[in-house]
């Protein structure tokens, strides 16, 4: 085993390694139409806490738009022990949108573990979308299975 995941994305969390789990691995109603703030009313902007289930919506923006700062109130009420949120609507079986309210990080994060956590949908092959939209080739790849 390397040790050395740091080098496939400059900014995995260092809380996903270790991410305490509380709950049975979150899993969450497949209609869109079902997800909701659980402490408002707020049905968009909203953020899975990948520890405990808990779905809260997103941080007020400056301007006064987002939502009620409800996942990271979550994160605070329980003892800033789990910083790690994805966002609803992002979760592929790809990856998504993670957020860690960390307060040495506060930023969007890679979460490698995030698809053993989640019941991510299995993967479609032959699916366009790509993270990387140019791979660059290089002479010393080797071309294994590409047709
Ligand atoms: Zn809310």
């Amino acid at each position: 085993m390397k040790a050395a995941s740091w080098e496939f994305s400059a900014k995995e969390s260092a809380f996903a390694a270790e991410l305490p789990v509380v709950a049975s691995p979150p899993s969450i109603s497949p209609d869109p139409s079902s997800w909701k703030c659980s402490m408002c009313e707020l049905r968009d902007n909203l953020w899975l806490n990948l520890s405990t289930g808990v779905i809260g919506c997103g941080r007020k923006q400056w301007d006064g738009s987002g939502g009620n700062s409800h996942a990271m109130a979550h994160f605070e009420e329980t003892g800033k022990l789990y910083p790690l949120c994805v966002k609803l609507g992002t979760i592929t079986a790809e990856g998504g949108d993670v957020f860690s309210y960390h307060p040495s990080e506060d930023d969007l994060v890679s979460d490698a573990e995030r698809r053993r956590r989640l019941r991510a949908p299995p993967h479609r092959p032959g699916h366009s979308a790509s993270p990387h939209p140019s791979p660059r080739r290089r002479c010393s790849t080797p071309a294994s299975g590409s047709t």
